[in-house]
This record gives structure tokens, C-alpha cells and sequence, in this order.
């Protein structure tokens, strides 16, 4: 085992909010498990702005809003906004599958709305064919049009996650189609440059496959397997750590922890504990101070410190599915603990 150096300690940056679970789209790929969440559930908006400025003092300068489907709760953003902007708080680019935009007057109030906010931060569009499954692409171009009645298009992005590449171009393609019956003159894809141009103004794309672990069982077709070896910090400073607050209030480590929601994640409870009151427990869990230094293969180091117990050859979708193994078993973290002490 190399030498190791735990000198980071675990840091979040930044909070995700998940205004709600609920999604209509129930996509295969999701990372969301539907079966384990209250869908009915809405966190409170009041509650949400007074944890932004606890959150402010806690030094956490950014933010993203996700779920679940965040226009299913368009009250929730709306609100959040203006006081993310008071604290000079960043807010990432959020995710959306359009649903709003199954009710055009619906989108048009709501990019009004967002407008006199001074919104500024675009939406991440979803398209592929697991999300038009349920999420009929006419709504996408509804939701453009909309949206570009008061901002720039290039404030969006789109994303499309899906393991066939020409089945995204032919949705791709018929989002086109439906814009140029919309009234947009100028519309094509520039495939060397991921870009969809629409009268001059440029749409990024990006396209991936899915990973596991999934709301729905995913074939190895779907997935790209990779064997991970080192892994960068998660968790912060270094990391991209971000506390993922869940519309009950409770508290989990970080947001990208796949669709097991381990109890092991679940650092605190808002409804009872103070924001910096949690951070400071977290940050005297081993476990998780391993992950701030090394992420996961860190972890695993320190498991197989004098034994192979995880096979370093065994391939995975992403960092974040050979995490919920070693997270996931009570053993494991055990013998991890065991090893760190004997060093
Ligand atoms: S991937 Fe997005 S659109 Fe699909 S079910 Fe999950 S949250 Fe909903
Ligand atoms: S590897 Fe683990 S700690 Fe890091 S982001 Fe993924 S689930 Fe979170």
C-alpha cells in the first residue's frame, strides 16, 4: 500500500436542494429510486431560504437545484433565486426534462417570472430516448420556443444519456423539424463541435452513457465498464463535494451517491440539527475523510491493505457505484476503520 496522507479534511462546498422526488418521467436510467422516496413530499420554501443563509455562514457559496423534476415546483426556484443573488451564492445550471412545457402558458408565465428575477443561470434540457418515453419531444421544443422569448438560448444546454448515439441524432433531429415549424429559420446541428444552432445562437450538448446503480435494472449494453484505479478527492476541500439536502430535510454527504441512498450517506436532519453542527460531525467520520483525500479507490486501499478483498481489476460504470460497495457493507467499513488505525 503507498503511503498515505490524510490531510484534507472533509469539506462540502456548496448545497444541493431537491425541492421534491416527484418526476412523471420515471426514466430507466434514473438515479433517483422511486420506490424509496415520499413523492408527495415538497420541501418547504421557508425553511429552504433560511438554510441558504445558514449555509451562506458556513462558507457554502454555491448551489443546485435538482430532483425529481424541478418545474413540477416552479415555487421553489422562483423563491430561492432572489435570495441565492442577495448572498452573492452561485447556482449551477439546472437539470430539467421540460415537463413544464406540456402547458406552454404554464412556461411562458414561468420564463416570465424567472425573468423578473433576474435569472441567469439556464436550464440543462434532458433529451434521449429513455426521457421521451415519457416526455414527448414537442414539449422540448414548446419549452424552447418559451424559454426564448425571454432569454438567450445559449443559456441552455442539453444532455442525453443513452448508449445508442443514433437514436439521440434522430431525436435530435426532430426537435429541429418541430423548431423550424415553431417559426426559428436557422436551425442545424454542428456534430464536430456538439452544438445545435438556432438562429445564431449556440446550444452545447453532451452525450454519455448511462451508469449504475439505476432506478431500473441496466444491461451491460447500456453501460460503459471501466476498471477504476485512482480517484480524485470527493467530499471537499479539494472535491466536488455538495451536501444534498432532501425535501424532508434530512442531510446526506454528497449528491452523486447513485440511486442506493445508503443510510451510511445521511449525515444529519435539518428538522433537528444545525447546518455547521453537521458539517462538524461529518468531518470526524473516518470514512469520509478517506473519500476527501482519495475518493474511492482510497477506500479501497485501506480495505485491501493486507488482504485482496475487492478485486482492483473489477470493472464499474463510476466512481460512485465502487463507493456504494464499500460503503454498502458493514464489513468492509470495519475492516477499513481496523487498517487506518494500524497504520
Ligand atoms: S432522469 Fe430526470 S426526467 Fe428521468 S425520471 Fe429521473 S429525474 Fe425524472
Ligand atoms: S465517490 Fe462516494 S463520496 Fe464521492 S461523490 Fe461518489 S458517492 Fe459521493
Amino acid at each position: 500500500m503507498k503511503k498515505y496522507e490524510l490531510k484534507e479534511e472533509y469539506t462540502p462546498r456548496g448545497i444541493v436542494f431537491i425541492p421534491t422526488f416527484n418526476c412523471t418521467a420515471f426514466c430507466k436510467h434514473c438515479n433517483n429510486n422511486f420506490d424509496k422516496h415520499d413523492l408527495s413530499k415538497k420541501m418547504d420554501i421557508n425553511t429552504a431560504i433560511k438554510i441558504l443563509y445558514e449555509g451562506k455562514k458556513s462558507g457554502l457559496n454555491s448551489i443546485q437545484i435538482t430532483g425529481g423534476e424541478i418545474t413540477q415546483y416552479p415555487e421553489f426556484i422562483l423563491s430561492l433565486i432572489p435570495h441565492a443573488k442577495k448572498l452573492a451564492i452561485r447556482v449551477c445550471r439546472p437539470p430539467t426534462n421540460a415537463y413544464i412545457a406540456n402547458d406552454r402558458k404554464k412556461a411562458s408565465e414561468f420564463f416570465f417570472n424567472l425573468k423578473k428575477i433576474d435569472y441567469t443561470s439556464g436550464f440543462r434540457l434532458s433529451i434521449d430516448p429513455y426521457h421521451q418515453e415519457k416526455i414527448p419531444i414537442n414539449w422540448v421544443s414548446n419549452f424552447i420556443a418559451e424559454y426564448s422569448k425571454y432569454f438567450k438560448l445559449s443559456s441552455l444546454t442539453i444532455g442525453s444519456c443513452y448508449y445508442d448515439t443514433d437514436k439521440i441524432y434522430g431525436l435530435y433531429n426532430e426537435l429541429i423539424n418541430l423548431l423550424k415549424k415553431e417559426g426559428f429559420k436557422d436551425v442545424k446541428i454542428e456534430k464536430q463541435d456538439k452544438k445545435i444552432i438556432i438562429n445564431g445562437q449556440k446550444i452545447k450538448y453532451g452525450i454519455w452513457k448511462p451508469t449504475r446503480p439505476s432506478w431500473k435494472e441496466l444491461e451491460d449494453y447500456e453501460v460503459e465498464l471501466k476498471m477504476i484505479k485512482n480517484t480524485m478527492h470527493c467530499l471537499g476541500p479539494k472535491g466536488v463535494g455538495y451536501l444534498w439536502i432532501e425535501p424532508d430535510l434530512k442531510v446526506r454527504v454528497c449528491s452523486c451517491n447513485g440511486n442506493t441512498f445508503l443510510n451510511y450517506y445521511i449525515i444529519g436532519d435539518l428538522k433537528k440539527d444545525k447546518l455547521q453542527e453537521i458539517i462538524e460531525r461529518a468531518r470526524g467520520n473516518k470514512i469520509f475523510k478517506i473519500l476527501a483525500n482519495y475518493g474511492p479507490a482510497g477506500l479501497r486501499e485501506f480495505l485491501n491493505k493486507n488482504e485482496i478483498i475487492l478485486d482492483t481489476e473489477k470493472k464499474y460504470t463510476f466512481m460512485c457505484e465502487l463507493c456504494n460497495e464499500i460503503v454498502g457493507n458493514e464489513e468492509y467499513l470495519k475492516k477499513i476503520i481496523e487498517n487506518l488505525n494500524n497504520i
